[in-house]
């Protein structure tokens, strides 16, 4: 009786759609000591996951993958009403991204875990050989920016990888995560495994502290002020985090670029998701010679978007290409950074306002001119659809302007030589940079993915992706068994004689030397 009357008075999250700003569920506050008792579950269920070889693990990870492929219309409806996507989106940056993961970690887990032997430099009497263990339970720490993403496809190597997983999604988009968990956890109990090796905490800022406090690592994805505060907290106990932080793009578009290809680019690298991605185009350097011309294109494609809410359009006509903005203070955030620019001076060429005709929370495609770094448009992160351009003189003006940030997560640089454009980018102080395309780097799995600067430390993707859900263990073992090694007691003399020589040997120069050494 009195366990029902706790439920009762359990607080919860009232889930609205900010598309229509309507309710559209609800989710529970878990309690510290519920994110404890989930992760005594879950240390439990790992002990049997990470025993398991990596051919069943990928049998299962697998057939997550269908299960998931099969529930993907009621996922999609579900992101577009929650986080005001519109169904494009969802169907190409979050079914597509978590299907796809689960089909590469599921079958490269092995590639990059499998124990690794090393042939040592000097001790040549021992069979040396790395393995990666999973370290317990994993917590990820999530946003509300791409809510399937950066929960379940977050999760999915930590699991390849032989870990249990809790969740704590954000607080505006718990759904998503909730559902994506409940297919994974399906497949778990399909094959006879315990449900609890993925599980999902609700709640705000609160509940996340207290998975800090219990779980065996933290990847959190999230803005720096609250990286900073989770890695203090983790540090008192010394638990690992991996830490992927905001950004504020730059994009360089030289005068010899395909303009009609880079003001698409911009066009749409800024206004994907309603320029609610860590690495969307946030600022553009465009050569003066071309400046024009690139932002004449720009402004057309801008106006020409369609902007609304799209759940279940399926024609063309009743299509969107940009949804609504998931989080209020987001929008508040866009007002103000806008606010600051044109009091600076910066001229809007497009948009610049809340979308007037609609009843959700939308801010119109916006391009501005005339910024410098001054504003905060050009410093701090807008997170919105908002595509400052900025005139500069030539290459080194505008490489000197984009590393003039804190922040350093990705780039592009545009240019029609391939060559001149792959040599700037890597002067570009960024985790990762395309040449000639934009946001892309993030989509290749194969390689890692992160930030410099307080754009975080952690990788995800390629093999550091997968490893950091690991702490690398090195079985080191004898392989002759002598009576004893030269460095053990007794110290003698002659022992001392006998390192000496052996030590001339092998690390004098010259092959004289050597032997002088060892006979002489
Ligand atoms: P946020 O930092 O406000 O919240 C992220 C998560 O942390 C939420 O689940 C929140 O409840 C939780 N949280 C808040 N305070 C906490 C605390 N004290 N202890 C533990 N957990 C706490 O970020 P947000 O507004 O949800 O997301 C937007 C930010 O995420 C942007 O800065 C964006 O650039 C960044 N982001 C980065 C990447 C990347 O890969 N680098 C990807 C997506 C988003």
């Amino acid at each position: 009786m009195a366990q029902r009357i706790q439920q009762q008075q359990r607080s919860s999250i009232e889930i609205c759609s900010p598309s229509t700003l309507e309710k559209i569920g609800e989710a529970p506050v878990y309690t510290p000591d519920e994110v404890r008792a989930a992760v005594e579950r879950g240390r439990k269920a790992a002990t049997v996951w990470s025993g398991m070889r990596f051919a069943e693990r990928r049998r299962i990870l697998l057939d997550a993958r269908q299960r998931l492929l099969d529930r993907s219309e009621e996922v999609i409806r579900l992101i577009c009403n929650e986080a005001g996507k519109p169904r494009f989106e969802a169907v190409t940056m979050e079914v597509a991204y978590c299907v796809d993961a689960l089909t590469f970690y599921a079958k490269q887990a092995r590639r990059f875990l499998q124990p690794q032997r090393v042939s040592p430099h000097l001790l040549k009497t021992k069979k040396v050989t790395v393995r990666y263990v999973p370290r317990g339970v994993v917590g990820i720490i999530a946003p509300w920016n791409f809510p399937l993403v950066m929960t379940l496809g977050e999760a999915v190597p930590a699991l390849a990888a032989g870990n249990a997983v809790i969740i704590k999604p954000s607080e505006w988009t718990p759904l998503t995560a909730l559902l994506g968990a409940e297919i994974l956890r399906e497949t778990f109990k399909a094959h006879g495994l315990p449900e609890d090796l993925l599980q999902v905490v609700t709640g705000y800022g609160e509940t996340g502290g207290a998975l800090v406090d219990e779980a065996d690592m933290i990847a959190f994805t999230g803005s720096v002020r609250t990286g900073k505060l989770i890695a203090e907290r983790a540090a008192r106990r010394l638990v690992p985090v991996s830490l992927e932080l905001g950004g504020k793009d730059p994009m360089i578009v030289l005068k010899d670029a395909d303009l009609e290809r880079a003001s698409s680019a911009a066009v749409w690298g800024a206004f994907m998701n309603s320029g609610q991605v860590c690495i969307s185009v946030e600022r553009v350097y465009v050569e003066d010679a071309v400046a024009e011309d690139f932002t004449r294109r720009v402004v057309e494609k801008t106006l020409a978007l369609r902007q609304g809410r799209d759940v279940d359009a399926q024609d063309d006509a009743s299509r969107v290409d940009v949804g609504a903005m998931t989080f209020p203070k987001q929008i508040e955030t866009v007002e103000q950074h806008v606010r600051d620019a044109v009091a600076r001076g910066a001229k809007v060429l497009a948009g610049g306002r809340r979308a007037p005709d609609l009843p959700g929370r939308y801010y119109e495609p916006t391009v501005l001119a005339d910024v410098d770094h001054s504003m905060q448009i050009m410093q701090d992160e807008t997170f919105g659809p908002v595509l400052p351009i900025m005139r500069v003189r030539n290459e080194q003006e505008a490489l000197q302007l984009a590393n003039d940030s804190r922040y350093g997560l990705n780039a592009s640089v545009w240019t029609g030589d391939r060559s001149r454009g792959e040599d700037l980018a890597a002067r570009v102080e960024a985790g990762s940079v395309c040449v000639n395309d934009v946001i892309t780097g993030v989509a290749v799995t194969d390689a890692p993915f992160g930030g410099v600067k307080e754009s975080g430390s952690g990788r995800r993707h390629g093999a550091p992706g997968i490893r950091r859900f690991t702490t690398e263990q090195v079985i080191v073992s004898d392989r002759f068994g002598l009576k004893r090694e030269m460095i053990w007691y007794p110290y003698t003399a002659k022992g001392e004689k006998l390192m000496r020589r052996v030590l001339a040997s092998i690390f004098s120069s010259g092959l004289g030397r050597k032997l002088r050494a060892m006979f002489g």
